[in-house]
């Protein structure tokens, strides 16, 4: 019989994988014999088996969670609804990962009207009791019977309105009474039944609501973000309560052993008395810096402290801790490996190595490479920084600087971005339906809220710029507006957040590009010690190679030579070889981009000094470079001194029913040899210029033939490619070395590459290509129907942004174990988008890959990845 369920004292951290997160971490802290209320865990395989089971808690599972349910009564001495002494636990949803915010938890449960006032009565407390009932019916409703938080916080407002007073604990045991009673007259009212009453009933109502969870569309958005798949299931923590909101003398808390905006060593974090769960994160009440704790709950402080210590040695590395006091006595109720921003974690890791608690691997494999994207991307610049005046500040939740427009809700946000605009989302305070929003956005400011709002939180996991808890703005989410140091601001204003300072301006502060320098330098040094792929970069300008190299490149894996097609003086010269009548008059045309295409290249190998470059000839469909305006068009024929309807109907002529599978590629150099050998001359008079400039530097031209699927194709291009390469070596009367490779896009060409590696000196996969012919899908039109393929999981991820290692994967594969014994020399690569997804570049690390090219901005995160794939393959 399979086990579905475990007592906290049966678990450990290494059983994560079963107990979620959270279950496997209560387990690791009863085992260090820290102070959990204790409970039990239902497991991941049990959410699975719910689903397998049509959402049914299948009989053998109900056996044993009623089995624990009678020994966690013993084990606590209280009972579900027992009359002197009864048990109310909390319900709490933990993944594998932790997924911030995005499972529901009820408190209190257990509770109904002879058990509050038993536990009134026995406690001498009666605003507790009520107050834990009033919590509990809503948000039971809320999450299990999905009522909708809305109607319950106006009942509290309108009360709060009666009694004149402002806050939650200023409302008597009366209050809250009647509170209750409104709010189960409005569980009646929209659910059409009674509040449930029976403990056991509740229990399992609200089992099935956080399985039910993890099938929410907001689960499903955040782990398509965070790889996290859908097969996981989550756990179920059934834990007996500790009160928090009993009175002075309790409360709760959250705290962090390091400051996870900075990574700064010292503990972080805040405490609110007299509260419950979610209330300190809510921002509800403004909680009180962990230090001021230390004054009014020096015993409680003391324990905590203590905890901490024992926290971070046991799991070598900074902690994210949630604890409630009861009247006096400290109680933990999760800890986990802290969610920080960028720069702490690598401060962080840094500082783990020098304290001597982890090796340099493991400070490379504990950063997320993801995470690394804020750092290179913009920064204020300082000057422009230093002059800007402040209008008001909030906490710098989440760092990096971010300006755009203004608005107030996360559809707009997702909305305007979608058209092209930045965004600053400006809320009184986010909550897990923004996350969308969030995260088109390039900043968020918050009204409320202190470092571990939910805003903060969740930011700080997008490595987005947050500043939080902004009390000065006076917020008018209604009519879209807000006024902050005497100015109202509408939607569309422009803003600059400083998610480091918490400062806030009025208007647009320019950025400026980030470097790689101190913590980030050692982390990244050591990446590429323990690394074996090579990380190149797909750059079609010297600018672009230039940033690259800063960042670390090792070569160009990719350059696309089309884009240097566009420019305003060249286009006119391509045109007129598009629209040549002749082989002749084409050579002509070509003959003036000649020395443009020269000049680039040299550039190219400039910047690269010395470092191998892939320079891919001309790919798209003709069609792309022609004029479609009338007027454009006239002016081309009149330049051209054709009429214009000879010039419509050459480009009528070059329209194709699917220019994706059309006449592009090498069938171009097939068709007109003569480009490809204007770009060979190219190549090669830059590289024999540049290794003539610099002796010391290894100039090989890596020529790419892209869209081979057959080796008849690469052979016809190749003769000619190496005749005119050859005559211009010659001629010049130098050596040069230089190689003929291509790109493997077109399936054929995989399941052929034992044929093809006798032609080619490399293969570098156009994953993008090959994931479009593979599916069969254009990578243009697939985001009509991605999201309906994720909804109804057939896709967890876009296969265009993360490698599909069994069909895509596996061509890749197939073309590395056909073509490796043709040609031992072959050198492989990938210069797909999937070059610079950590995921996709551990797959790449595995078959064996000898490089991966990405977009500029992702190589570090590409040497990261390849140093944790790496080290993973060597575990
Ligand atoms: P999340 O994963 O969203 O943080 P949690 O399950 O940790 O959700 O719970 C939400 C809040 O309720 C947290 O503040 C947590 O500390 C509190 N909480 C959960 N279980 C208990 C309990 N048994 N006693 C007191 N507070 C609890
Ligand atoms: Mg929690
Ligand atoms: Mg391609």
């Amino acid at each position: 019989m399979n086990k579905w369920v475990y007592l906290f004292k049966e678990g450990n951290a290494d059983m994560r994988n079963l107990l979620g997160g959270k279950g496997a971490n209560l387990a690791e802290m009863t085992n260090l014999g820290l102070p959990v209320p204790q409970g039990f865990t239902i497991t991941t395989e049990a959410c699975t088996q719910y689903y397998e089971d049509g959402r049914e808690i299948n009989d053998e599972i109900k056996a044993q969670i009623d089995e624990h349910i009678i020994k966690m009564e013993e084990i606590t001495g209280k009972k579900f609804g027992d009359k002197q002494n009864p048990l109310l636990v909390s319900v709490r949803s933990g993944a594998r990962a932790s997924m911030p915010g995005m499972m529901d938890t009820i408190l209190n449960l257990g509770l109904n009207e002879d058990v509050v006032n038993t536990i009134a009565d026995l406690s001498k407390n009666p605003r507790w009791a009520w107050d834990c009932y009033r919590r509990f019916i809503q948000m039971y409703s809320d999450v299990v019977m999905e009522v909708g938080k809305k109607y319950f916080e106006e009942l509290i407002d309108q009360m709060k309105e009666k009694r004149g007073v402002k806050q939650d604990v200023e409302l008597t045991a009366d209050d809250l009474k009647e509170l209750a009673g409104q709010f189960k007259a409005e569980y009646k009212d929209k659910i059409g039944a009674d509040f449930p009453d029976d403990p056991k009933e509740q229990l399992y109502g609200a089992i099935k609501a956080v399985f039910r969870s993890w099938d929410n569309p907001r689960a499903n958005v955040y782990r398509r973000d965070n790889d996290i798949p859908y097969s996981w299931g989550t756990a179920v923590n059934v834990q007996s309560m500790a009160f928090g909101n009993m009175g002075d003398d309790c409360g709760t808390g959250v705290a962090f052993t390091r400051d996870p905006a900075t990574g700064n060593k010292g503990l972080f974090g805040e405490f609110l008395t007299n509260a419950q769960g979610e209330d300190v994160v809510a921002g509800v009440r403004t909680p009180m810096p962990i230090a001021q704790m230390a004054e009014q709950f020096p015993e409680a402080y003391a324990d905590f402290v203590k905890v901490c210590d024992v926290l971070e040695k046991h799991y070598r590395d900074m902690q994210d801790m949630e604890f409630t006091v009861e009247n006096g006595k400290l109680y933990m109720l999760q800890c986990r490996n802290g969610k920080r921003t960028a720069q702490a974690a690598l401060k962080i890791a840094c500082d783990l190595v020098d304290e001597g608690m982890r090796t340099e691997e493991e400070a490379v494999a504990m950063i997320d490479p993801r995470n690394l994207d804020t750092l290179l991307h913009p920064q204020f610049d300082a000057a422009a920084l230093k002059k800007a005046q402040p209008i008001g500040k909030g906490l710098g939740a989440s760092p990096g600087a971010a300006c755009g427009k203004i608005v107030f809700t996360a559809e707009d946000a997702e909305a305007w971005a979608n058209r092209g605009e930045k965004v600053v989302l400006v809320r009184l305070e986010t909550s897990p339906e923004d996350i969308t929003g969030m995260k088109s956005a390039q900043g968020i400011l918050t009204v409320r809220g202190g470092m571990t709002s939910h805003a903060a939180v969740v930011a700080r996991g997008m490595g987005k710029c947050c500043v939080s808890g902004c009390g000065e703005i006076a917020m008018d989410e209604e009519n879209k507006k807000f006024t902050l140091a005497g100015k109202t601001f509408h939607e569309g204003d422009f803003i600059s957040i400083d998610g480091t300072t918490g400062n806030i301006y009025d208007g647009l502060i320019p950025t400026v590009d980030a470097t790689i320098a101190g913590e980030f330098g050692r982390i990244m040094a050591w990446a590429d010690k323990y690394r074996r792929l090579r990380v190149r970069t797909n750059a079609d300008t010297p600018t672009d190679a230039k940033k690259a190299r800063e960042l670390g490149a090792e070569g160009i894996g990719l350059c696309r030579t089309e884009h240097m097609f566009f420019e305003e003086d060249r286009i006119a010269a391509f045109r007129e070889m598009i629209c040549a009548d002749t082989a002749e008059a084409r050579e002509k045309a070509l003959d003036k981009i000649l020395p443009y295409q020269q000049s680039d290249f040299k550039a190219l190998y400039e910047a690269l000094e010395g470092n191998p470059v892939t320079i891919r000839f001309l790919d798209p469909p003709l069609h792309e470079f022609v004029p479609h305006e009338e007027a454009e068009q006239k002016k081309l024929a009149d330049a051209l001194g054709k009429s214009l309807d000879e010039v419509k109907a050459i480009v009528e002529g070059l329209k194709e029913f699917n220019p994706m599978m059309g006449h592009r590629g090498c069938r171009l150099a097939v068709t007109y040899p003569e480009i490809a050998k204007m770009q060979t001359k190219a190549v090669i008079r830059a590289a024999i210029e540049v290794q003539k400039e610099h002796a010391d530097w290894n100039v090989k031209p890596e020529i790419m033939i892209p869209l081979v699927g057959d080796i008849k194709e690469l052979k016809y291009v190749k003769k000619f490619v190496v005749e005119t390469a050859d005559a211009e070596i010659e001629a010049a009367g130098v050596k040069l070395e230089y190689e003929v490779g291509t790109m493997i896009e077109i399936p054929r060409a995989a399941l052929t590459a034992d044929e093809i590696a006798k032609e080619a000196d490399f293969f570098c996969f156009g994953t993008n290509d090959l994931t479009q012919m593979t599916f069969g899908f254009s990578r243009d039109d697939a985001g009509k129907f991605l999201d309906a393929y994720y909804d109804a999981k057939i896709f967890e991820n876009d296969p265009f942004a993360k490698l599909d290692q069994d069909g895509v994967g596996k061509l890749m594969e197939t073309a590395l174990k056909l073509g490796k014994p043709e040609n031992p020399k072959l050198h492989c690569g990938i210069c797909g988008e999937h070059g610079g997804d950590p995921t996709s570049v551990e797959f790449c690390n595995k078959i064996g890959l000898d490089y991966v090219s990405c977009s500029p901005f992702r190589v570090p995160i590409a040497r990261l990845a390849a140093a944790q794939a790496a080290i993973a393959q060597k575990a």
